[in-house]
């Protein structure tokens, strides 16, 4: 291929050198090149425009460009949402293992080279709203739960939110569902300012939390329910309204299903997670009263 492709250039150059009309104009070469970094969804509704800055392979950029497409028609068909998406998303290809994002118009992703990019987590996002324009007003419980579910079921990044809370209930860490669905404490466990392990370890810990009720809820009495309670206002209440039951009461339902359903963690469930040991070793000295009821 390689060869083939200096012939080519070599061509082009004899070529160009006789009938200097017929080399191929400079902008028409950009544009192609950035034409193969766009894809459009089979409605036409959305315009992916891959931006490759971390420089992996063109094999790659279309591996990504099938797995949006694959994820867009399941997020399609999963809930609906009044939020009507942003007809161009950029998703970025970035260097490092830092967090993801899925706002508006772009998707940051990282992890690209282990391979643990939460392409379906942060597109949920970008397709089916966030709040009132990407903001926290609505908290975080069902966009990150329904996010997770979702990577957990067409993604390659793998939560173990089960096995995790069955691992937290275990040691006595489990976060009230109450101060999780809190507005005026739901940015302490979902946007702590990531100054120390503690709170990277709460964060992740919300976020497992978070998808492991979600997926119960799902999986319990079916998407059309969680439908209605997704990026709701006023979610205690919403989710007495749709479910029939409080939070606290349903927070014991989960927590009885946890423990009756999931066995513990093996090592090698937690050798693969890569993280699982440096999270844990400092979930002692988080605050308490981070674990309190109220
Ligand atoms: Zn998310």
């Amino acid at each position: 291929m390689f060869k083939f492709r200096g012939f080519f250039l070599i061509f082009i150059f004899l070529l160009s050198a006789c009938t200097p009309d017929t080399v191929v104009p400079k902008e028409k070469i950009q544009k192609e090149k950035i034409d193969e970094n766009i894809v459009v969804t089979a409605d036409g509704k959305i315009a992916f425009k891959i931006i490759n800055t971390i420089k992996v392979p063109q094999e790659k950029v279309e591996s990504i460009k099938d797995e949006l497409l694959n994820a867009y028609d399941e997020i399609q068909n999963s809930i609906h949402t009044a939020y009507v998406p942003s007809e161009t998303i950029d998703v970025f290809l970035n260097e490092g293992n830092q967090v993801s994002w899925g706002l508006k118009s772009k998707i940051i992703l990282y992890g690209i080279k282990e391979n643990q990019y939460p392409l379906v987590h942060e597109l949920t996002h970008s397709l089916l709203g966030y709040g009132n324009n990407f903001d926290s007003s609505r908290g975080y419980l069902t966009q990150e739960g329904f996010a997770t579910y979702m990577e957990d079921k067409y993604g390659k990044s793998k939560s173990n939110a089960h096995k995790l809370m069955k691992y937290f209930i275990d040691s006595n860490k489990l976060i009230p569902i109450s101060k999780l669905i809190d507005l005026n404490q739901d940015d302490a466990y979902f946007r702590p300012a990531l100054t120390n392990q503690e709170e990277y370890t709460l964060q992740w810990m919300s976020y497992i939390h978070s998808a492991s009720l979600i997926t119960y809820l799902i999986d319990t009495y079916g998407l059309e329910m969680f439908e209605q309670i997704y990026n709701e206002d006023d979610l205690a209440k919403k989710i007495e309204e749709i479910y029939g039951g409080n939070i606290s009461e349903i927070e014991n339902d989960w927590v009885v299903f946890i423990k009756n359903s999931q066995t513990g963690l093996t090592y090698e469930d937690k050798i693969k997670m890569g993280s699982f040991f440096t999270a844990t070793s400092v979930i002692d000295q988080i605050d308490p009263k981070f674990f309190t009821k109220e």
